[in-house]
């Protein structure tokens, strides 16, 4: 969110952020228009739904896709960056199952595991029904998963696990991969933050997901962190509270307690 500063200065700074925000709004808005009908016209090619192809048009075919779906992922990135700085992001709060969320996310990330031939291990022990945004907690979990996955060498393990705390919900995601630096951990939240940035960097990103995965999970009234070792691998930990949907708490006692 933007922050609320002090005097004029602070409220130049303040003008100065949301004229940014604004701006970062109307650009991804520009930019998506164009790229969502591309994309479906390069799913049409690619099923070869438009004629058939050669190796290396199929090839070429493929690069294209995969850059312009990685384009879309920074657009979509920017726009919920900015909508999440003006408070204008929306929740659809309703009853979600976290164990059935994190299930249809890892059946999603199947190919991506496949490729790298990452075994992608779960320990999901049971979790009461909850209130949140059934879209934006998979979103979260996917964003996990998908670093796990990337920041892991070929051949390695990922693990999602879940626990019940006394009224919370705990949902882990670890990796065997690269792990983090301890100089870099509280910074891999911030704002296009990402441990290498050197424009020759390995990994494609935008170093923006941490910072949404934060700011979702904040509007959920929960909190997310890390644990790594550099080298060894990292647990990022999702904590929700358990909401009782609108029912007294004591009606859910037993829920609580299995
Ligand atoms: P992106 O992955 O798009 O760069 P994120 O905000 O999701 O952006 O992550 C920010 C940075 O945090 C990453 O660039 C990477 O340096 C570090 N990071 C996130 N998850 C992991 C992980 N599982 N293992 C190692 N580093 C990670």
């Amino acid at each position: 969110m933007i922050e609320k500063k002090e005097g004029i200065e602070g409220k130049k700074e303040q003008e100065s952020d949301k004229i940014q925000m604004d701006f970062l709004n109307i650009v991804s808005h520009e930019l998506k228009t164009p790229l969502t009908p591309m994309i479906a016209y390069l799913s049409l090619l690619s099923k070869g739904k438009l004629g058939s192809l050669t190796e290396k048009q199929r090839g070429a075919l493929e690069k294209i896709t995969r850059n312009a779906k990685l384009l879309r992922r920074l657009i979509w990135d920017m726009l919920d960056l900015s909508r999440m700085e003006t408070g204008k992001m929306k929740f659809h709060m309703q009853e979600i199952d976290l164990i059935e969320i994190i299930r249809d996310v890892m059946r999603d990330m199947e190919t991506f595991a496949k490729e790298k031939n990452i075994t992608v291990e779960s320990n999901l022990r049971y979790l009461p029904r909850t209130e949140g945004d059934r879209e934006r907690i998979a979103q979260v979990i996917t964003n996990l998963l998908d670093n796990a996955i990337k920041f892991t060498q070929e051949n390695g393990t990922v693990m999602i696990e879940t626990v019940k705390k006394g009224y919370t919900l705990v949902v882990a995601v670890s990796d065997t991969g690269i792990g983090i630096p301890k100089h870099k951990l509280d910074k891999i939240f911030d704002k296009f933050s990402q441990v290498d940035n050197k424009v020759t960097r390995q990994y494609s990103g935008t170093g923006l997901g941490l910072t949404i995965c934060k700011g979702i999970v904040k509007a959920h009234g929960g909190n997310i962190t890390v644990e790594s070792m550099l080298g060894e691998g990292s647990t990022f930990y999702v904590r929700l509270p358990y909401k009782s949907l609108g029912k007294p708490t004591e009606m859910f006692t037993e829920v609580i307690k299995g």
